[in-house]
């Protein structure tokens, strides 16, 4: 009895005290509920989906608006800036005491098309079934801004004091090389990232498999650089009855054979040869061994055979040419007097786009095929940030013990390369749980994530980001 009543006086007091001291901690603030948030993260993402930002045309001034709305909502400033007419960004910012750097959350707001006669759900209407929410965009990449939104509405719904500054960043045109988005405001608005220490993006996530269990963390911190090309061949047009000696299709066909002819050198970048050797101890021999030091093993013509026949692996180590348009005439009885092919070339990191090209006359071997440069990137490899990188790995210390953290080279590109070019550290990493199979929903039929994948995410990001900035 004793004991219980002096409990009771206890917790009287603390009571008492609480009620005196405005914010006095998570009691004084009934307001703030994980399971509130959670519940807002599935409605909201639902919605976002719903707004339909296919990049062409884009029309992300509709997302930027809605987004907005929700952090005047929050109390968090944020403002839309609009690179050309319905194509918007947004910027939201929560202050810190800039005792630190600020961190960039990045995501875009655009997405690819979608054709809804393939799909189970209707790819913009963010239906949620048996705890699964569908949509286009629901990975790439509007689950993972309703991840970083909620994580900064978690911050101010309980004021948060933190020592840099947190911003959102929703972008514009990503899927169509982000001239319109990252480009632009990196370009034209140096003063919005003047502080920034450090970006998260997409690029990377964690790989569970079929029973939910995490087997990797993968951060992404270089990327393959895009080199778009279109060649253009000119020839003697005419009657498809009567060809002549000198005709476009047939000089860009014979330009085209050369280039699937090429056999791209192999190169190993550092951050493929270590992200090799983290990983060896997945495989099973003799990938295990080869794995340990991949410069070396490539030099192995049996090795190197076995191991170039996975495309993945291949675009790892070496610059890829896939050609992936061809045009000539529209009717089949008239010869075109030109005739054209689009390049879709990735470089590795460190590659000189202009000795590429220089590479790619000398195989063409045909001066009169004209070479277009239509996208082209310096290498994108980011400034190592190894704070971030620890406070991941701590994370999934605690989170999925045993789960390895990861920094493969991403094959394909983000808008992480405008930050790194600018000596910003960019890193590819988004809280979202998915098993390899998911990956083909990115850009593919049926994009959708979990519930619990999301609930995962929105928690994560605002751990992670409350190591890296709070007091
Ligand atoms: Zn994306």
């Amino acid at each position: 009895m004793k004991a219980k009543s002096s409990a009771f006086r206890i917790l009287m007091l603390t009571v008492i005290l609480l009620a005196k001291i405005p914010n006095a901690g998570r009691a004084a603030e009934p307001a703030f509920s994980w399971k509130t948030l959670e519940a807002e993260a599935v409605s909201l993402l639902s919605r976002y989906i719903q707004i339909d930002t296919t990049n062409p045309p884009g029309n992300e001034i509709k997302a930027a608006a809605f987004l907005k709305e929700v952090f005047d909502r929050e109390g968090i400033e944020a403002r839309v800036i609009e690179s050309s007419s319905g194509r918007g960004n947004i910027y939201a910012r929560i202050r810190g005491d800039g005792s630190k750097k600020a961190i960039v959350l990045l995501n875009h707001m655009d997405v690819v098309p979608a054709d809804a006669k393939f799909w189970k759900e209707a790819p913009f209407g963010g239906s949620i079934k048996e705890r699964v929410i569908w949509g286009r965009g629901a990975l790439d990449d509007k689950g993972a801004a309703i991840m970083e939104l909620l994580a900064m509405a978690a911050f101010k719904r309980q004021n948060i004091s933190l020592k840099g500054d947190v911003i959102f960043l929703g972008t514009a045109d990503e899927e169509a090389g982000g001239a319109l988005g990252a480009g632009y405001l990196t370009d034209k608005h140096p003063e919005l990232f003047k502080d920034v220490g450090l970006v998260l993006n997409e690029g990377g996530g964690i790989r569970i498999d079929e029973n939910g269990r995490a087997r990797v963390y993968i951060v992404s911190v270089a990327e393959k650089t895009p080199l778009w090309l279109k060649l253009t061949a000119s020839g003697m047009p005419g009657h498809g009855s009567t060809p002549g000696n000198s005709l476009a299709v047939n000089k860009l066909i014979s330009a085209l054979n050369r280039v699937m002819s090429y056999q791209s050198p192999i190169k190993v970048v550092p951050e493929v040869q270590k992200f090799y050797a983290d990983t060896a101890n997945e495989e099973t021999e003799p990938r295990r061994t080869g794995y340990l030091d991949l410069r070396k093993s490539l030099e192995d013509p049996t090795f190197r055979s076995q191991f170039i026949k996975d495309p993945r692996d291949r675009a790892s180590v070496s610059n890829t040419i896939a050609i992936t348009g061809i045009k000539g005439s529209d009717k089949v009885n008239v010869i075109p007097a030109v005739a054209t092919a689009e390049l879709d070339v990735r470089l590795l990191p460190g590659e000189d786009p202009k000795a590429f090209i220089n590479e790619l006359r000398r195989i063409i071997n045909d001066e009169s095929i004209k070479i277009e440069v239509t996208l082209s990137f310096p290498a994108a490899t980011s400034p190592p940030h190894p704070e971030a990188m620890k406070v991941i790995s701590d994370f999934a210390k605690t989170n999925d013990p045993g789960a390895p953290v990861v920094a493969p080279l991403l094959r394909g590109f983000t808008d992480c390369h405008f930050f790194r070019e600018k000596g910003i550290p960019c890193l590819g990493f988004m809280p979202h749980r998915s098993t390899p199979s998911a990956e083909g929903l990115v850009h593919g039929v049926d994009e959708r994530v979990s519930v619990e994948s999301l609930h995962f995410g929105v928690r994560a990001m605002y751990e992670i980001v409350r190591e890296l900035v709070a007091e």
